[in-house]
């Protein structure tokens, strides 16, 4: 339980309802800065403005995934008003003040550099889990934009990170005959003991050549117009990695093959299960906090 916790809840979207729904359940008093168009019924939560709060006593500061922007401003779904994260608010807070965010920035580092800022995207139990309304959205996607099923296709997975992974497997578990590129001798033995068929990434001109489907997951320009040129008419790229994905998409244009970038897909296709896995997150975390300041 968070009873005597203090948690400010500041903007966001969708997700962050399903964190307010737990936190409240865990009986937290929570404040809601940006929500004053949410019309709720968390006993336990209270809209509050900026200027109400009294920082000195709050235990952490929940931020929407992307944070803040390089000038603190907070994105607000449910609010119209401007809300503003400033150095001098998190000054306020005590030490042991966590900070939550999906993503940061260099603003969003230098007003936290003395508080715990928890990156929730950053870590590997958020991304696995994240990785599983990911696959499900590329299914998706690859239903979508083929004429053909994805039982018998070529589906090249690019990455064996926790997006590829989970890719590659679910893939694989539909029929599709996956291969999977990676460059480090440990990743294309891995793929070989899944049972997929690993190749070195510098191959992947050659095993592009008859690919039904490619799935990058790889934060890095690897889809290029070589690789691209060399590609069936037919094919399809599916671009998951992170803006500006790995594709050289002006060339795939002009030679008419379809390339999308997929960001988001989680918040897309299952909004209240991303925000659930932020949310569990979270609420553990909190708790251990709880249990650490208990034992000082
Ligand atoms: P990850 O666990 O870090 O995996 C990244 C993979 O890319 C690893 O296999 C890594 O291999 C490989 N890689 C990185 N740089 C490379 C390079 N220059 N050349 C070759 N291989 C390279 O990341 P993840 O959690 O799987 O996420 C992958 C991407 O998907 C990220 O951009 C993430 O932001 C994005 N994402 C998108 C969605 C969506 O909705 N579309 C959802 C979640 C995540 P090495 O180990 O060899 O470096």
């Amino acid at each position: 339980m968070l009873t005597g916790m203090q948690i400010v809840v500041i903007g966001g979207d969708a997700r962050q309802l399903e964190v307010i729904k737990k936190l409240t359940e865990l009986d937290a008093s929570i404040y809601l800065i940006g929500f004053e168009q949410l019309d709720h019924g968390f006993t336990g939560a209270v809209k509050k403005e900026l200027s109400e709060i009294d920082f000195t006593k709050v235990d952490s500061i929940i931020l929407p995934v992307p944070g803040t922007n390089h000038e603190g401003k907070v994105d607000t779904v449910f609010s119209n008003e401007e809300i503003m994260l400033t150095e001098e608010l998190i000054k306020l807070t005590p030490p042991h003040c966590v900070v939550f965010s999906g993503i940061s920035n260099v603003y969003l580092d230098t007003i936290t550099s003395e508080r715990n800022l928890v990156q929730l995207f950053e870590r590997d139990d958020v991304a696995i889990y994240n990785s599983i309304p990911t696959v499900e959205g590329a299914i998706m996607m690859v239903i979508q934009h083929t004429d053909f099923t994805i039982h018998n296709s070529k589906t090249l997975v690019l990455g064996l990170g926790r997006v590829g992974m989970s890719t590659a497997r679910a893939f694989h578990a539909l029929g599709a005959n996956v291969y999977v590129g990676a460059r480090r001798s440990e990743h294309l033995a891995r793929i070989s003991e899944m049972g997929l068929i690993p190749f070195h990434l510098d191959d992947l001109e050659t095993y592009a050549s008859d690919a039904d489907t490619i799935l990058n997951t790889i934060p890095a320009r690897i889809v290029t117009a070589s690789v691209i040129s060399k590609m069936p008419t037919h094919g399809l790229i599916i671009d998951l990695a992170s803006k500006p994905g790995g594709t050289d998409f002006r060339y795939a244009e002009k030679r008419g093959i379809k390339a999308l970038l997929a960001p988001g897909l989680p918040g897309i296709v299952a909004p209240k299960t991303a925000g659930k896995i932020v949310a569990n997150v979270i609420s553990s975390l909190l708790q251990e906090l709880k249990l650490e300041r208990k034992g000082n």
